[in-house]
């Protein structure tokens, strides 16, 4: 299974590896939580330091804001709290505020057709990667 893309443009020179979610190394979520926002480890911490927080999922994702068309690698997060509440980590576009959602491999194709975060062509490409 694929899990990292690189994202490269035929008209400049613009390129950018994502690894997304884990290799071999699979690491604690508390060796990760530091890699989010504050705001978002700080509930994060709360939740299972506090509220019967159990870990239901955390992974790498790639995040592609339709409006100011950048690259953006989170670390996505899902807890189940105070018996069947959910908190998943919801993120907005850190150079422009857009709120956005994490962009599924199936759906990598749609990058081709994204303008190229440096000149704005519509020359992307893409590939899926390896890694462990
Ligand atoms: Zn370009
Ligand atoms: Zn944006």
């Amino acid at each position: 299974m694929a899990n990292g893309m690189i994202v490269k443009c035929r008209s400049c020179r613009y390129e950018k590896s994502f690894h997304l979610g884990w290799g071999t190394l699979y690491p604690a979520l508390s060796d990760v939580v530091g890699n989010l926002p504050l705001r978002k480890k700080n509930e994060v911490l709360d939740i299972l330091n506090n509220r019967n927080g159990e870990t239901r999922s955390y992974h790498y994702d790639l995040y592609i804001c339709p409006r100011c068309s950048t690259f953006h690698r989170l670390l996505y997060v899902e807890l189940g709290y105070d018996s069947g509440r959910v908190y998943k980590t919801v993120y907005e576009c850190p150079e422009c505020e857009y709120p956005f959602e994490p962009l599924a491999l199936e759906d990598a194709s749609v990058i081709d057709g994204f303008p190229c975060p440096r000149c704005k062509k519509r020359a992307l490409r893409h590939h899926l990667i390896y890694w462990d």
